[in-house]
């Protein structure tokens, strides 16, 4: 299944300037064609498409069980699709908090690169075989 969308029309209507990439839920969308895209970019963001596979798998099947326990409509698994948004904003947040916190004693604090998510990502950038080598929800070794 294709997971790159190279010279998308997606991303050159969503992304403002000095964005060139996105991902959204399993797919990855650039501004560049094949030559001109940086791998560590598309490394970067294919982490994050298996990321979205891996929680929404997890959080559909828990769902699921509660659906079969407590007798749930099925409508309620479209929740997994956001299952990865909420808790990376939620890890955004909460890093947020303890930033303000620690203002005053560490100036170099950056919520956002010390999501777990964006840590393997991140970690991933310069390894093209780093999703074939690593283990499934590899995420949460940064907590
Ligand atoms: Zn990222």
């Amino acid at each position: 299944m294709k997971k790159v969308f190279y010279r998308s029309w997606i991303a050159k209507h969503l992304l403002f300037a000095g964005y060139s990439t996105i991902t959204l839920l399993a797919w990855v969308f650039t501004k560049w064609s094949k030559t001109e895209a940086r791998q560590s970019t598309i490394n970067h963001e294919c982490t994050h498409a298996r990321q979205w596979i891996e929680l929404t798998v997890a959080s559909g099947l828990l769902i699921w069980i509660v659906m079969l326990i407590w007798n749930y409509s099925a409508w309620w698994l479209i929740c997994s699709v956001a299952t990865f948004y909420v808790w990376y904003i939620l890890e955004w947040c909460i890093r947020k908090m303890i930033a303000s916190v620690l203002a005053d004693c560490r100036e170099d604090y950056d919520a956002y690169r010390l999501i777990s998510f964006e840590r393997e990502a991140r970690l991933s950038e310069k390894d093209s075989n780093y999703l074939e080598n690593s283990t499934y929800f590899a995420w949460m070794r940064f907590y």
